[in-house]
């Protein structure tokens, strides 16, 4: 069995003011680093409108698609912009996870990486926020459940932020297992154990600035590891973000790339166990263009180990 590399040059295409930490070099960077691996290479379709409304409302797929500027910026909040290229780019990525998730479940290989931009954990069902425009991992589970027919799909995030949208968008979808962990005070502020969904179905493990491998080793080992064998998922979707690694600028976690493959190592593990090795895993965050090159290779590597 294979792994997938999935991505698109539209993806190149999203352009951010300078200075902009979610920027092209990122993608370049692990595209550059994923260069030499032995992968099938898939080119990520647009995601169809049909595909999207499983998890946004129409008026927001057209309003992402209004906000497109001719040239230059538009600024929809804080930190998240579009540019000429953006809303290509953005349908490239969901495009990309839809894409994924067929050719897992379908048996074409075992796991699928998703090489995208712009991110996706942060949109909520109305609202793009914190770089993000389309939420593709929940848009991932929502596909597998509703169009392949799974009945249990678990979503497992470990970027340092928060997936406040990808918790939005599952909220009170009781096939989905999400289990995300975060530092904690960070932006967006969101991400507490008692914010559980409305079945219970998520599992929020914050973590304390500084928290270095051997305590987030335990913490998934304690808690995440067992949600997910009880849970017993038909899949495995990762949103991959790359943040809480120790070089990274934005946050502050302890990680190093070793930490990394040993936690992409577990998950492939328990998805051998558990749903025949099939996962999903999808770019979110890292900033720091060295650490994001190696940590996303250490990533790919394992789901490469696991697949052969
Ligand atoms: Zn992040």
């Amino acid at each position: 069995m294979k792994t997938a590399l999935i991505t698109h040059a539209d993806c190149l295409n999203h352009v951010t003011p300078t200075g902009h930490p979610e920027r092209v070099a990122r993608l370049e960077h692990v595209l550059h680093a994923l260069e030499p691996l032995d992968l099938r290479r898939v080119t990520a379709p647009l995601a169809a409108e049909d595909d999207l409304l499983r998890v946004h409302p129409a008026g927001y797929i057209s309003d992402i698609r209004d906000a497109r500027p001719d040239e230059g910026f538009t600024q929809i909040d804080g930190d998240t912009f579009l540019s000429p290229g953006s809303v290509d780019a953005a349908f490239r990525a969901a495009g990309a996870v839809v894409r994924a998730v067929d050719i897992v479940l379908g048996g074409a290989v075992q796991n699928a990486f998703c090489a995208i931009r712009p991110p996706g954990h942060h949109a909520e069902r109305e609202t793009a926020m914190g770089f993000c425009l389309f939420g593709n991992a929940a848009l991932a589970a929502k596909h597998a459940l509703d169009h392949h027919g799974l009945s249990r799909v678990a979503v497992v995030d470990f970027d340092v932020h928060h997936g406040n949208g990808t918790q939005d968008l599952l909220w009170d979808e009781a096939r989905a297992l999400l289990i995300t962990s975060q530092q904690m005070p960070l932006w967006p502020g969101t991400g507490r154990p008692d914010e559980d969904g409305a079945h219970g179905q998520i599992l929020n493990i914050p973590l304390a600035p500084g928290t270095g491998g051997a305590e987030m080793r335990a913490a998934y080992t304690a808690q995440a590891f067992p949600r997910l064998r009880a849970f017993k998922p038909e899949l495995i979707i990762i949103s991959a973000g790359f943040d809480a690694h120790q070089d990274d600028p934005l946050a502050n976690l302890n990680w190093s790339t070793a930490d990394f493959a040993w936690l992409t190592a577990e998950l492939c593990t328990l998805a051998q166990e558990l749903c025949q090795g099939r996962i999903v895993s999808t770019l979110e965050g890292g900033y720091d263009l060295n650490a994001l090159a190696a940590a996303t290779r250490a990533h790919v590597q394992e789901l490469i180990k696991a697949a052969t």
